[in-house]
């Protein structure tokens, strides 16, 4: 056979630089992480051949046998992972998860109460510009203005008076715990479902570091490829059997074709490695980092929202260093550090420039960085940031370059050229 190399240097070149870009840089995006190579090798297998609309023994294509007993296991496992009685691991992503609870629990037109994303939440949460604010009547709730949390009474009052079908906790850029038992009680209170997208936070709670909502929401989705550390996708979970049912039908045919069986034996994988005992040391590091990580930029005198983190992510507050979210992010990508600028709450600049900046652990613990390697991470950002706009600009990002280079030598990924290149 040919491999890529030989078959399309092209795009073998792409794939190699990306190889080297992650190698030899810290990846600080939140919702990103570095999978094994067993995830890769899985996901680039002969299952992306195989149509397989339908369930495992229930399917409309021929020569199922062996992508049904993959995706038997992916369920299996993940059930296993998170103590739910029915999981769906078809939805091509989080976005496909979601639309697929939406479609589950209610119908276009219904009352959905969700976070906005400009307080933390995810587009898929009712925000305007997505189907979910376009094609429901999407309530938004925030956090307190006085110190970044989650404002639960504006939260229950919002439903008392929209009655949503539909409420949803998660997000995207909330650092701290969720109380799922009070959502629930709301939830109750006025008629509604309650859905939980833990998709950022979902590895932490399969390693028991983060509340699970699991025992609480009707419905629980997630994304693969964040903290839980598989490839790119999303799950549904359920302790309903009606809920499972109508999940099923929603993931296919109501919204999607063949399931991704080659994605699907990559979380297979990841599922497996979520069962281990390394997963929760590895979760406990991630959590560890993202506090020191916190701690130490509080130290050199940036704001964090709502004061620290109780997962893997941080939200920093860059006014103080009179840079906005753009010019950091990218500084920071000049000098090798990968990262998202982010709104923060009650931002007073665009979704375009904002005023804050994102960070999490998981890529980089995933690689082996511990909280040393953190402390230096909180270092070399507050000094590309402070040297942003003076004469030493220049000299500073490209000195913080070489370390980071050096760092991330030390600790190395996925240490073969890619496969086929
Ligand atoms: N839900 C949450 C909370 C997210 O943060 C994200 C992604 O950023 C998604 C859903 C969407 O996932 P995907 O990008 O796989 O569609």
């Amino acid at each position: 056979h040919q491999g890529l190399q030989d078959a399309d240097p092209e795009v073998a070149a792409i794939l190699n630089a990306e190889l080297v870009r992650q190698q030899d840089g810290i990846e600080l995006i939140a919702s990103e992480n570095i999978t094994s190579f067993a995830v890769l090798e899985a996901q680039g297998s002969v299952l992306t051949n195989k149509y397989a609309e339908g369930l495992p023994g229930k399917r409309y294509y021929g020569g199922c046998v062996d992508v049904d007993r993959v995706e038997t296991l992916a369920i299996e496992r993940i059930k296993d992972v998170f103590g739910a009685a029915y999981a769906n691991v078809q939805p091509h992503s989080g976005a496909n998860a979601n639309q697929a609870a939406f479609m589950a629990l209610g119908k276009p037109g219904d009352t959905v109460l969700g976070m906005s994303l400009a307080a933390g939440g995810h587009l898929t949460h009712g925000a305007a510009p997505n189907y979910s604010g376009k094609w429901f009547n999407a309530v938004q709730y925030g956090v307190r203005a006085e110190d970044g949390f989650l404002d639960y009474e504006e939260m229950e009052q919002l439903a008392r008076t929209h009655k949503p079908s539909i409420i949803v906790a998660g997000g995207s850029a909330y650092p701290r715990h969720i109380d799922f038992a009070r959502f629930r009680r709301i939830a109750d209170e006025v008629g509604a479902y309650l859905m939980v997208d833990m998709a950022h936070f979902a590895g932490l709670v399969a390693a028991g570091l983060f509340p699970s909502p699991v025992p609480h929401a009707h419905i629980v989705t997630s994304t693969t490829h964040k903290t839980l550390r598989g490839p790119r996708g999303g799950i549904v979970l359920t302790n309903d059997p009606e809920i499972a049912k109508k999940v099923n039908s929603a993931v296919f045919p109501g919204l999607q074709g063949g399931p991704l069986m080659h994605v699907i034996a990559g979380k297979a994988v990841a599922f497996g490695e979520a069962q281990g005992e390394k997963f929760k040391a590895y979760q406990t590091a991630v959590a560890e980092n993202a506090r020191v990580l916190a701690e130490e930029l509080v130290t050199r005198g940036f704001d964090i929202v709502t004061g620290g983190t109780d997962c893997h992510l941080v939200l920093v507050d860059l006014r103080p260093k009179k840079v906005t979210g753009k010019i950091a992010e990218a500084a920071l990508e000049r000098a090798g550090i990968t990262a998202n600028k982010n709104a923060i709450p009650f931002d007073p600049e665009k979704p375009f420039v904002t005023s804050g900046i994102r960070l999490g652990s998981p890529a980089a613990t995933s690689r082996g960085f511990g909280k040393e390697e953190f402390r230096t991470i909180a270092r070399m950002i507050d000094e590309v940031l402070s040297a942003y706009g003076t004469d030493s600009q220049d000299a500073v990002e490209q000195r913080v370059h070489e370390e980071v280079k050096a760092l991330c030598r030390r600790f190395p990924i996925y240490d073969v050229a890619y496969p086929g290149a």
